[in-house]
């Protein structure tokens, strides 16, 4: 896999990287700008201790890039927000529109379904190409007898693979809130907040999910832990950015 990198900036004006100066906008749309901003922010963290304090190419002030955060699709360090909230700097169409989509995106939960039976082979059911997200991590209940039953997943864990894996269940992007109030644990009871709905552009989730991981070892679906690990293991992509406000 392979991560776009963004946001990173010329140290002055007429270098190959871009100038974030000339990306002003102060008629940026406040609701998109806020969006954009707090999609940066809260998005997964994939790197630590990457980068040293860097200015700020239109203030100066020193900004932190101690880390760096990805969506599955594009890559960016801890600086970037600064520029979205404190001067207008708009990002590239293809990645504002890449943000809109994920957020909008319809959910269907055919995929999650189709992979009730896990621990066959169909555990390894790659989800079909979709604008929509796939909702996983649904569990059979009355009302839906159809969604995979607790309890067949296999429940071993290798450590670091979930260690991982309920980091990034926890912290990708909220795309949106359900409104539900905290349900009980269908294994322990615990009171759980579930409202909040996250996603790494292509699989979306309750926040709860990462409880069910965590505390009872309920295995996922391979082809959710592949895209985490593959996630975590991209290459970057250096060159997309370098047109990413010509192009198109
Ligand atoms: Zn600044
Ligand atoms: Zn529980």
């Amino acid at each position: 896999m392979i991560l776009r990198i963004i946001g990173v900036w010329a140290y002055s004006d007429g270098e190959e990287l871009p100038w974030p100066a000339q990306h002003v906008d102060t008629q940026w749309d406040r609701v998109e700008r806020r969006l954009v901003h707090d999609y940066l922010e809260e998005s997964y963290v994939i790197g630590v201790g990457a980068l040293d304090p860097d200015p700020c190419r239109i203030c100066g002030e020193p900004l932190e890039r101690g880390w760096s955060y990805s969506d599955g699709r594009f890559v960016w360090n801890s600086d970037l927000p600064h520029y979205v909230a404190a001067h207008g700097v708009r990002l590239p169409s293809e990645f504002v529109g890449h943000i809109c989509g994920v957020v909008s995106a319809a959910r269907d939960s055919e995929w999650w379904k189709a992979v009730a039976g896990v621990g066959g082979g169909q555990a390894k059911l790659a989800p079909p190409a979709s604008a929509a997200l796939h909702e996983i991590g649904q569990w059979a209940d009355a009302e839906h007898p159809d969604w995979p039953q607790l309890g067949q997943q296999g429940r071993g864990w290798d450590d670091v693979d979930k260690e991982c894996v309920v980091e990034f269940l926890r912290t990708c992007v909220g795309i949106g809130d359900s409104g539900a109030p905290p349900a009980p644990c269908q294994l322990c009871g615990e009171s759980l907040e579930g409202s909040r709905i996250r996603s790494d552009g292509v699989f979306c989730w309750r926040d709860d999910l990462a409880h069910y991981v965590e505390r009872h070892d309920v295995q996922l679906p391979a082809a959710v832990v592949g895209r985490i690990n593959n996630i975590i293991d991209a290459d970057i992509d250096w060159t997309w950015w370098k047109t990413a406000y010509t192009a198109g």
